[in-house]
């Protein structure tokens, strides 16, 4: 069975135990998803999705909302319908928020005004407690964080709590690609406290473009 194909598997199982023998009697593919094998950053991206979540998982726990996101992902990762750095930006904040550690990009963390409202064009992402702080609020609070835009931030809110169907229509501005990813891609690995080996292929690829 290839990486990122969708198969049908039917398995038998032996003994009713939990760590009872399972037998793979038949295997059918039902989306091998090609086009993502010809591109080395589509498989790149992928190979990052599929780590994350095979990381992420546990056994024996059914975890159907990540297996509709990544098949949402793989699909249009090998359509083309949806620009691939957008679909990592999406994968990673829906991945955040089905497994439970969704920063709070809405409001500051600490004076609760809403994005929308607070007047400066930056704010602050503290990794640590996964927030955002405005620039009024700040003062050193944390050593652990970076500058973030508030356009980049609303861009991100809607990725990750508008219809899925209709992220085809998303339009980022290549400043705010490039911002989401930082941000995304320091955080994830920060919160879990683990590093991926994908993402350090996919740095040096992109420092070789
Ligand atoms: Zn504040």
């Amino acid at each position: 069975m290839d990486l990122f194909s969708v198969n049908h598997i039917q398995c038998t199982f032996l003994k009713k135990k939990k760590n009872g023998l399972i037998i793979l009697s038949q295997a059918d593919l039902e989306n091998g998803f090609a086009n993502i094998r010809y591109d080395v950053f589509k498989t790149t991206y992928a190979s990052f999705w599929v780590e994350l979540i095979h990381f992420w998982l546990e056994e024996d726990k059914v975890q159907s909302d990540l297996y509709d996101l990544l098949f949402f992902s793989l699909d249009a990762l090998n359509a083309g319908t949806i620009e691939k750095e957008v679909l990592n930006l999406l994968f990673q904040i829906r991945f955040m928020s089905i497994s439970g550690f969704s920063p709070n990009i809405e409001n500051c963390d600490i004076c609760k005004t809403p994005v929308d409202h607070i007047e400066q064009k930056n704010l602050r992402f503290d990794f640590k407690e996964g927030r955002i702080i405005c620039q009024n609020c700040v003062k050193n609070r944390s050593k652990y964080g970076m500058t973030i835009s508030k356009g980049t931030l609303k861009q991100l809110f809607w990725i990750n709590n508008s219809d899925i169907s209709r992220a085809d229509r998303l339009r980022f501005s290549g400043f705010a690609i490039e911002e989401g990813t930082r941000l995304l891609e320091a955080f994830i690995p920060f919160h879990i406290g683990r590093d991926f080996k994908s993402l350090r292929f996919l740095n040096r690829l992109r420092q070789d473009k």
